[in-house]
């Protein structure tokens, strides 16, 4: 059983408090922590030499988090290793939690997970509407049922995430412009933090998943990656040098809305010639349904029409493909990650676009950033909301987690 998390007496002066929803230490601890929460188990020298610290500021902050129930040292004596111990340390995963919640047009996705985004309990309720009152209104009741899960444990919880698609000032806790939940300038964030008494955090949806996968995925054995989603809409999440890049103004790797595409289609945020325009679900199918003069197909109906070989259908796909090739290379030429991660709703029909992605990939990318992997990965919607409680945890660690009320 682990303790839930006391400071009393240990802070310095001036040190903020360590309270589950607050930071509890110096930055140079945090970012101990972090390193212990990706990497670990972890020897002491490794974090020293993968963080820049010294030692001594290691051995401490250790201390500190050890203090605090954060975090364990292995006991390796046993080890058949000669000479000194290592020691390895590890995150006591389970001294914080989070809560994390996904926001899709018709259903929430809710998890509550420990500190490396483990899911203790998951929970979906469907949307009625997608009026800020009605998705408020569900948000908090999945948080409170998700707190009701964890009983006792819920103390421990630190805050509550909460992601959905378009531009999200994070800082500001506000959705500015959600196309797809027709919401403009939604202070998401306080909406949520009336109904539930956590510190909240608003993400943009792809930008969360890609804290989990900087984590807990493709980002352990990579210094630079992106993640592109295709779906409804065409997000990308960047994690370069070894950040998630957040834009100073809260948007970055918007690849949908490159303006690559002809003209003449109109697209969600009202400008004309972005790549979503061809390359969305949304444009593929409604591309098919013209070919077939058939305006109630479904998007499965397309797909089926398209792998039985019918020469229109599978044009929609391959042209689709082109299309999101090109934003691939443009992006690649401009950050150079080492690993494109392809995800999203539509990653289940890669097969469909996999070519032509590719070949338009290697026909505009630049130089040796043609050496970039894309590789193709499925999520489930709880992979989504556990993106909502990294992006807490990473909040916790940055300082930046607190009630705003
Ligand atoms: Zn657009």
């Amino acid at each position: 059983m682990i303790e839930p998390p006391r400071t009393e007496g240990g802070d310095a002066p001036g040190s903020p408090r360590s309270e589950p929803g607050s930071s509890p230490d110096s930055p140079a601890v945090m970012t101990v922590l972090a390193e212990i929460l990706k990497h670990g188990p972890i020897p002491r020298i490794e974090v020293a030499r993968r963080t820049g610290l010294s030692q001594g500021a290691v051995t401490k902050a250790v201390a500190r988090l050890t203090e605090q129930g954060l975090i364990s040292t292995h006991d390796n004596r046993r080890s058949p290793t000669p000479g000194r111990p290592v020691q390895p340390v590890s995150v006591q995963e389970e001294a914080r939690l989070a809560i994390g919640i996904t926001i899709r047009v018709d259903e929430i996705f809710g998890v509550a997970t420990t500190m490396r985004a483990n899911v203790l309990h998951s929970i979906h309720r469907p949307l009625a509407s997608t009026a800020p009152p009605a998705v408020v209104e569900s948000v908090a009741g999945v948080v409170h049922q998700l707190l009701d899960c964890l009983g006792t444990d819920a103390e421990r919880v630190v805050g509550a995430g909460v992601a959905v698609s378009g531009d999200v000032d994070k800082a500001a806790g506000i959705v500015r412009d959600s196309p797809r939940l027709n919401w403009s300038a939604v202070s998401l964030r306080d909406l949520v933090h009336e109904r539930c008494d956590l510190p909240v955090v608003v993400d943009n949806d792809v930008r969360a998943l890609t804290i989990a996968e900087e984590w807990f995925g493709i980002g352990i054995d990579s210094g630079s990656f992106a993640m592109v989603t295709i779906g409804a809409g065409i997000g990308c999440g960047l994690y370069v040098n070894g950040d998630v890049v957040e834009g100073d103004h809260g948007i970055a790797g918007e690849i949908g809305h490159l303006p690559l595409a002809p003209g003449d289609l109109l697209c969600t945020c009202g400008r004309r010639g972005c790549v979503e325009t061809v390359a969305s679900s949304s444009a593929i199918v409604h591309a098919i349904r013209a070919a077939k003069n058939d305006p109630l197909m479904t998007m499965r109906e397309a797909v089926a029409l398209a792998r039985a070989g019918d020469v229109e259908a599978r044009t929609a796909f391959e042209r689709a493909g082109s299309m999101i090739g090109l934003a691939l290379a443009t992006m690649a030429n401009l950050v150079g990650p080492s690993v494109i991660l392809v995800a999203g709703e539509s990653v289940t029909n890669y097969d469909l676009f996999e070519r032509r992605v590719r070949e338009a990939f290697d026909e505009h990318v630049f130089g040796s950033a043609r050496a970039c992997k894309i590789i193709a990965r499925s999520h489930t919607f709880e992979d989504w909301a556990r993106g909502s409680a990294a992006s807490v945890i990473r909040s916790m660690l940055d300082g930046t987690l607190t009630t705003h009320s």
